[in-house]
């Protein structure tokens, strides 16, 4: 800041015997002075004028709009049956089209080997082991003790919270009894199924009171509901949830929107129409046919969504996630999923890595390959994240928002390790960095996979390589000590459900 005595004037202190020089001199230093105090004083009076105005104008700006978000997710797909991991059986272009407009996920992990928990890890960004949602909840629309915690806070609940219009399509899975319905769980709209599963040609959905279905079984021939309404439909089941999906996102295009499309394909029963069977005649195996079908028909879907979301001009802002509950039971579904151990119920790779992959044309590059382990549960805290959304800090998330991931600025991994525990198996999984610790069930000794020279986990390094089981045996102790037991019966302790034997034998 400029000072008096600083000032030319000032320093020479004298101007009674000024020559004529020195008072002309005088005379234009007086005068720059006194220009340089006039715009001193109109800029401090501009900027008092027009830094508040200015201010005004900032804040006026509209913030970037937040994105709308989808969550497609698909019900015991294989992790090959997509084209993106190098299925070539059954073309998924649309599918693919998510992976190669944004991320694929090349260790992309769900928290469960079934279907139940590990949506609700998916919905709620938390372990569901800490909240007792360890099994497959039975059909029991009249016990308020089978679901989802009513404690925890869903991805609608906290979007919804954030001004989100929040909207429920296909399965739901996490509680028959009203208390547990998605319209109490944050979702302003649901059309689907309360329950695990369901036939996919309307002629076989007879039961008309969802109450009046006695177990799993018959729940699959129960209705359709929208909002809380039983209502019919006349179309093939994949294309029903899809065709609302697109209705959704014209009906909701002027705001922010979030959209859990929850597909119950490929789950059995295996059914689909001739329209999709006449796309596979050289596959000679009729599940394996039934089930490329089923695909096909998701796919096709999820291409009509996406084409709706260009027209509208919502697609590069449109955050979309693609991935599956679990991997594929393979001997159920004639699922397929090399290069991977096992499948569905499994805490192998088959288990529980599943075809992931996410898309925001607006902020995320294109035609990446992400490579470190990554989480359903990282979901939630992507969207709340890209939403400007408020979480619960009584109820941590145990996801990481990707964003700063994908786009390159952390380039660490996202998590020291990810976790499964199946409670009734005594069975466990920790993945960290290359390597993999997997106890199979109960009393048995651990094993250790290095993953990155071993895909297949089928050379146990347990006994070479000492100091690498203990690093995550740790881990797997200090997880686990802040997990909780199961808190309802499942699914298998109904003795009728459909495939509970199956499964039962296969564990
Ligand atoms: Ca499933």
């Amino acid at each position: 800041m400029l000072r008096l005595s600083d000032s030319p004037c000032a320093a020479r202190g004298d101007n009674t015997a000024p020559h004529f020089a020195g008072a002309r001199a005088h005379r234009r230093l007086g005068h720059t002075r006194a220009l340089l105090m006039r715009d001193l004083f109109v800029g401090l009076v501009a900027a008092a004028v027009l830094l508040p105005a200015l201010r005004l104008r900032a804040a006026e700006q509209p913030a970037p709009a937040r994105p709308n978000v989808i969550v497609i997710l698909t019900d015991d797909q294989g992790y090959n049956d997509v084209g993106f991991n190098g299925g070539k059986e059954i073309p998924t272009p649309n599918l693919d089209s998510i992976a190669r407009n944004g991320v694929r996920f090349t260790n992309g992990y769900v928290t469960y080997a079934v279907c139940s928990p590990s949506r609700a890890g998916l919905i709620t960004g938390r372990y569901q082991q800490r909240f007792g949602h360890e099994r497959n909840p039975r059909w029991a629309p009249g016990n308020p003790a089978v679901g989802m915690s009513l404690d925890e806070r869903t991805l609608a609940d906290v979007l919804g919270a954030a001004g989100y219009h929040c909207g429920l399509i296909g399965k739901w899975h996490l509680g028959a009894h009203p208390n547990f319905h998605p319209l109490r769980r944050g979702f302003h709209e649901f059309f689907g199924m309360i329950g695990g599963g369901k036939r996919y040609f309307p002629a076989d959905l007879t039961i008309d009171d969802p109450r009046a279905a006695k177990n799993e079984g018959e729940s699959y021939r129960t209705k359709l509901t929208r909002g809380d309404q039983v209502i019919g439909t006349t179309k093939y089941l994949t294309d029903a949830f899809s065709d609302e999906a697109v209705a959704f996102v014209e009906r909701h295009r002027e705001r922010p929107f979030f959209l859990y499309l929850a597909y119950n394909a490929p789950h059995s029963p295996l059914q689909a129409p001739d329209e999709y069977l006449a796309r596979f005649p050289d596959i000679q195996n009729p599940k394996r046919r039934t089930y490329a079908a089923m695909v096909s028909a998701v796919d096709d879907g999820v291409g009509r969504l996406l084409a709706r979301l260009r027209e509208l001009g919502l697609e590069q802002n449109t955050l979309v996630f693609f991935l599956s509950d679990n991997g594929g039971p393979t001997n159920d579904n004639a699922s397929n999923n090399h290069p991977l151990r096992a499948g569905k119920s499994s805490p192998y790779e088959g288990g529980w890595r599943v075809p992931f992959a996410m898309q925001w044309p607006d902020r995320i590059p294109r035609g990446q390959d992400y490579n470190h382990p990554v989480s359903a549960l990282d979901i939630f805290a992507t969207a709340a994240h890209a939403a400007g959304a408020k979480t619960d800090p009584a109820r941590p998330l145990d996801g990481v928002n990707l964003l700063p991931y994908v786009n390159g600025q952390i380039t660490t991994p996202p998590h020291e390790a990810i976790y499964l525990r199946m409670y009734d198996r005594g069975a466990y999984a920790v993945r960290s960095g290359d390597w993999k610790l997997v106890i199979p069930a109960k009393d048995q000794p651990p094993q250790l996979y290095n993953l990155r020279a071993d895909i297949r986990e089928t050379r146990d390094l347990a006994q070479k390589e000492p100091e690498q089981l203990r690093r995550l045996e740790a881990l797997r102790t200090a997880w686990n000590a802040q997990l909780i037991p199961p808190a309802f019966p499942g699914l298998q302790s109904e003795g009728l459900a459909p495939g509970a034997a199956k499964q039962k034998a296969k564990q």
